[in-house]
């Protein structure tokens, strides 16, 4: 497989072609963001944890039988992926009142949320991710009514799959928010990458916080804290 042209260089990732037409290659790097880029740093070692966490994660979603961009990992900071059409929209499942839902309606953080709720996201930087609802998405055209449809059925499949995951690793699943995209035969795939970075999770008894709000809020030990997640689930990292 050989690395091409650089196609997209985002917050955290880079996205090479490759001499595959149908596959891409994800570089993740060690950079950090928050507050819609306005803070960065560069964590050490982050991408390979976060490259190597996230092929675990699709792998398992993918033997639960999820559809995923899961193909091979070709370094310990690059990921062979399928190449998606990408939806420009984030789709955020809740179990747990956390972040900006409580900002938004004044809910106090740690509120089980019974059923979870879900939320759709424009992916828009200089708009700030704007909350959206299904008819913005299918009004501009952003995706179908049936995608729409399999992309809230996929991420609640995603919920049942992992909230058992982390359970297992004494860790709740408060949030997370996925990507996806459809590929060349018109399915619906998850895409981008979960991960810490893009997720919550508590630990169950002491309900610390061991995703990216250590970093978002300057608690500190955020890649240490990573590895400590993918050691709970039997990666060692
Ligand atoms: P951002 O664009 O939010 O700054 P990243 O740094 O993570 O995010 O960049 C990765 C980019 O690659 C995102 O725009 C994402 O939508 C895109 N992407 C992720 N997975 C795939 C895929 N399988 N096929 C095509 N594009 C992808
Ligand atoms: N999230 C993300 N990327 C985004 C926005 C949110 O990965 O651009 C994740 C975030 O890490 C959390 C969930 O989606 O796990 C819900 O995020 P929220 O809306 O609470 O926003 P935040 O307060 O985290 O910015």
């Amino acid at each position: 497989m050989q690395k091409k042209d650089e196609l997209y260089r985002g917050k955290a990732k880079t996205v090479f072609y490759t001499d595959d037409p149908q596959l891409l290659i994800l570089e993740f790097r060690n950079d950090t963001s928050a507050f819609d880029g306005e803070k960065i740093e560069q964590l050490d070692r982050k991408g390979e944890v976060n490259n190597k966490f996230n092929h675990f994660i699709m792998n398992h979603l993918e033997q639960a039988g999820v559809k995923t961009q899961v193909n091979a990992l070709v370094s310990d900071t690059e990921s062979l992926v399928k190449k998606l059409d990408m939806i420009p929209v984030e789709c955020v499942v809740r179990n747990v009142a956390a972040g900006s839902l409580c900002r938004r309606l004044g809910v106090e953080e740690g509120m089980t949320l019974n059923p979870p709720t879900f939320e759709f996201f424009l992916k828009n930087d200089a708009l700030h991710d704007p909350m959206i609802n299904d008819y913005h998405i299918i009004s501009f055209g952003w995706a179908t009514e049936a995608q729409i449809t399999q992309m809230k059925a996929l991420t609640f499949k995603v919920n049942a799959v992992l909230t058992e995951l982390f359970d297992q690793g004494d860790m709740i699943l408060v949030d997370y928010k996925l990507e996806f995209g459809v590929d060349a035969e018109g399915n619906i795939v998850l895409g981008d990458e979960f991960t810490p970075d893009g997720c919550r999770l508590w630990d169950k008894t002491t309900r610390n916080k061991m995703d990216k709000d250590r970093f978002r809020q300057g608690l500190g030990s955020v890649v240490e804290t990573y590895i400590e997640v993918a050691s709970r689930l039997g990666l060692a990292l």
